[in-house]
């Protein structure tokens, strides 16, 4: 079982002081008794999936997302179903385009820099440059369903809990599965109000169920709480603005990340190898341990935020707001799965682990935030001679970089003129001024 991060703040301006939290419980399996109603299942999975992909295609090119979008495909599924694959293609959709416009923000963010080091002779930093992306593809069976569709039933038979009615590809006909929870589920779920939308996952052993559940917690942190800004990154996957680190992916876990590394370039070459030979049966391309490298930097990852927080009782958290796009930026030196799997992993964790705690925690816009300098506001890329120091070329101010960015993530929790810029020339701009300011403050020319 795992708890999923989705979590959502009630709005600002109420002034309650409560945090939803939504928690999955997955790994229900659909029985295998009725092996003929799965096989419905089944016949309708590929069809909704074929679906599904139209509109997320549509929606990535041609339309923004929206959930109430008009039918535009012909489909042999019913118009609930329709409309189901509508929303879930939608949500793909969202969530692709933000993440690409972020990346797209971050090239520029790069050209910027380069641009700049064009005056500097003798400069040979590369032009960055920007490739474009592709549209999602689903690859994995998932359906998220509403009651539309799929209906959650109680069970008066002893044998299973619930019953799940599936509408089918044909018309009226509905198929009732029943589900069976594992103790701990039922543990978990007593006394909860389940939410009627479900998700269902074709795996290779089969379906499985994963169930929702909402949970209010209380914050218990003052709204005049001190504010701690953290900092996420590669050196030191945490970086609180009171100058303190929590974990890293140098040293150990580097170390076994090129041993992996070099244990998939042998494998790929022996494959090529065997495919010129005309060999059919070629060894698998997937490392275990590469998985089991990716789930122990979570791991470390998770220990780093829990020890983050229980070192700074009292106070609230001013963090990166970041996708997986712009970590994939933040994180060069790390290849590519683990990077996107892991380091955007890192404010997640920080939202989910300070709502279950009833701390305060606010995601502020990063921008800038590590060329900033924290006393004087000057934006510059010189002041950052390498990558852990901050040395600020105006007013001298120096401090490890890492730090100094968890300082101005800690001054922007409550900003709201940087919260209500529209982009990042906005909070260029904005920064400008208050270096200006500073200076005028210090009597300055
Ligand atoms: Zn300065």
């Amino acid at each position: 079982m795992t708890e999923r991060h989705k979590h959502q703040r009630e709005p600002r301006e109420t002034t309650t002081t409560t945090t939803t939290l939504t928690k999955a419980v997955t790994h229900i399996r659909l029985s295998e008794t009725n092996v003929c109603k799965l096989a419905a299942l089944d016949a309708l999975a590929p069809v909704y999936q074929a679906l599904c992909q139209r509109y997320v295609t549509y929606f990535c090119t041609e339309e923004a997302p929206d959930k109430f979008h008009d039918p535009v495909f012909a489909t042999p599924l019913s118009e609930r179903w329709h409309r189901v694959a509508i929303q879930q293609a939608a949500g793909i959709a969202r969530a692709w385009r933000t993440n690409r416009e972020q990346a797209y923000q971050n090239y520029l963010e790069e050209m910027e820099d380069y641009l700049e080091t064009l005056v500097i002779p003798d400069s040979h930093q590369k032009e960055p440059e920007w490739k474009e992306w592709n549209t999602p593809v689903l690859r994995q069976m998932v359906i998220q369903a509403n009651v539309n569709v799929v209906a959650l039933e109680v069970s008066n038979a002893s044998t299973f809990d619930y019953w799940l009615r599936i509408s089918t590809l044909e018309k009226r006909k509905t198929i009732r599965v029943p589900v069976k929870l594992a103790d701990y589920h039922r543990t978990t779920l007593a006394g909860k109000t389940i939410n009627s939308s479900v998700t269902l996952n074709r795996r290779a052993d089969g379906w499985w169920l994963t169930l929702t559940y909402e949970e209010k917690i209380v914050v218990q942190t003052e709204p005049d709480a001190p504010v701690i800004g953290v900092d996420v990154g590669i050196a030191n996957f945490l970086t609180s603005s009171d100058g303190k680190y929590y974990g890293t992916f140098h040293g150990k876990l580097r170390e076994r990340q090129k041993r992996d590394r070099e244990k998939r370039r042998r494998k790929a070459k022996l494959r090529a190898c065997l495919k010129k030979k005309g060999v059919e049966k070629l060894p698998s391309t997937s490392s275990k341990s590469g998985q089991r490298l990716i789930r122990h930097v979570r791991q470390e990852i998770n220990r780093a935020v829990n020890v983050c927080l229980d070192e700074h009782p009292g106070a609230q958290i001013a963090y990166e707001q970041l996708s997986v796009a712009s970590m994939k930026f933040k994180a060069r030196a790390m290849n590519a799965y683990l990077r996107a799997s892991n380091l955007a992993h890192i404010p997640e964790k920080i939202a989910w682990e300070t709502a279950k705690r009833g701390m305060r925690a606010t995601p502020v816009k990063s921008a800038y935030s590590s060329q900033e300098c924290s006393v004087c506001h000057c934006v510059e890329r010189k002041n950052r001679p390498d990558q852990q120091t901050f040395c600020c070329v105006v007013c001298g101010s120096s401090t490890h970089a890492d730090q100094n960015a968890a300082i101005n993530l800690a001054h922007r929790n409550e900003d709201a003129e940087l919260h209500a810029c529209q982009d990042r020339q906005a909070i260029r701009a904005l920064l400008i001024s208050r270096h200006e300011q500073w200076r005028k403050h210090q009597g300055w020319p």
